[in-house]
């Protein structure tokens, strides 16, 4: 037997011996898709070198956070200079209020900040100010939402919306979800209903507004709308996580998005994370002065962190911002991801592939379905074998995307013209092989 010498899979066995799936995050193990993750030796620009020495094109980019590329310049010498400065003093730092100032000057819905080192961290603490400052417990979620891995948020729906929900996790007590209403995104019947039976005892509706746990599905404007109306109706609180939409679909964020279509439009409540400590652990939340304040110290709401607001991923997220914000920033990455799409459906348009995609910045999905889908179900109607030929095909030719048809995608501003036709390409030619299973 010739031994093996794919340093993935070698690594992979090691991997599995010390770490639970040999991953710390689940969707990594490749398990939706079958095959060996690849381990990542170093990334530069909009590509990743394997264990094995092979490029791939990055359409990850770290679940979002890489919007300028791996290694950019400006970044990584921003990085350098804050390491030989202190890794962690557990005081107050200059760099965090830079941050902060930074962060709201492009949010006009957050008058303050508060930041966390997870998105996980984020979204749980919004939940807890929402009902600290309201004084309520029930919340609602979306079906096909992801909010972290919070108790109180790993649930799904009940039968029927006078019942709360179940855990979709073990370990997690029922009651511990009894407050939490999972509602099916994009229905507005069960919006007007949930509010008529719970309305008065609702601390925050929490929503994805472009949802990208699920692929890439957009919360429309009128169900948007009716959200926010209901809300304030109802004296909840509209939370927005936009942990992954955050500077990633444009400067204003998804939030920025949404206030085009509707004049006036803001949550109470933003959550990010992901871009905005530009690949280091750091995440934030933040709203106006009256409700932010009921955080501790000021307030009766506790949340603390060692490392929150860390001094080298404050410096990493500063230089990220600070490169998006420069004038045509989006305008390029908007272009670039747009053509990629319109590329792919070309290409799958002509090979007979049934395929649908949409984008916003430089987050985008696709479908192997005929039509958009508009929720959790309809996105599950993909054919996974599918998927996962779709996924091997262009893994094989040097083309990394999610490994699960219930993701995103992320382009870069390291992207060229080049990686994208080269992409449009391969895809062409894995759709020919689909059409002809
Ligand atoms: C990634 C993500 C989270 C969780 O963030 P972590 O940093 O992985 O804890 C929460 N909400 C949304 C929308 C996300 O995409």
């Amino acid at each position: 037997m010739t031994p093996n010498t794919d340093r993935n899979q070698l690594l992979f066995d090691r991997a599995r011996q010390l770490i639970p799936g040999g991953v710390n995050s689940p969707v990594r193990a490749f398990r939706a898709v079958g095959g060996t993750p690849r381990f990542v030796q170093r990334a530069h620009g909009a590509y990743f070198w394997d264990a094995n020495g092979t490029r791939h094109i990055d359409y990850i980019g770290s679940w979002g956070p890489m919007i300028v590329g791996h290694g950019h310049p400006a970044v990584v010498e921003a990085v350098q200079k804050a390491v030989l400065e202190g890794f962690s003093f557990g005081a107050p730092t200059e760099r965090e209020v830079e941050l902060a100032e930074e962060i709201i000057s492009l949010v006009p819905s957050m008058q303050m900040v508060r930041l966390v080192s997870s998105g996980t961290e984020a979204a749980m603490s919004a939940i807890r100010l929402a009902r600290g400052a309201t004084g309520r417990s029930k919340i609602i979620k979306f079906e096909g939402c992801y909010h972290g891995h919070a108790d109180a948020l790993l649930v799904k729906a009940g039968s029927g919306l006078a019942t709360f929900g179940n855990p979709t996790s073990a370990g997690v007590p029922p009651e511990v979800v009894q407050h939490t209403l999972v509602l099916e995104y994009n229905n507005l019947q069960q919006l007007e209903e949930a509010f008529a039976l719970h309305g008065s005892q609702l601390a925050c509706l929490m929503i994805e507004p472009i949802a990208g746990n699920m692929n890439f599905v957009r919360a429309g404007v009128p169900f948007m709308q009716r959200c926010r109306e209901l809300c304030t109706q109802h004296g909840a609180l509209l939370v927005f996580d936009e942990v992954m939409t955050g500077f990633r679909v444009g400067l204003g964020s998804a939030q920025g998005v949404y206030a085009k279509a509707i004049p006036g439009f803001a949550p109470d409540i933003s959550v990010l994370g992901k871009v905005i400590g530009g690949g280091m652990p750091l995440a934030a939340f933040g709203g106006p002065r009256a409700i932010m304040e009921q955080l501790a110290p000021l307030g009766p709401v506790y949340q603390a962190g060692t490392l929150s607001g860390n001094p080298v991923a404050t410096a990493c997220g500063l230089a990220t911002l600070r490169e998006i914000r420069k004038p045509g920033f989006f305008g390029a990455l908007s272009a670039s991801t747009c053509s990629l799409v319109e590329g792919l459906a070309a290409a799958a348009k002509a090979e007979g592939v049934p395929f649908s995609a949409d984008c916003e910045g430089g987050m985008f999905g696709f479908f192997l379905l005929d039509t958009l889908p508009q929720n959790y179900g309809q996105v599950m109607k993909t054919e996974g074998a599918k998927f996962n030929l779709l996924f091997h095909g262009l893994l094989d030719r040097g083309i990394y995307i999610a490994p699960a048809l219930y993701e995103a995608g992320f382009v870069s501003s390291a992207h060229s013209a080049g990686d994208i036709a080269q992409t449009i390409a391969a895809a062409r030619e894995v759709f020919r092989l689909l059409q002809n299973k």
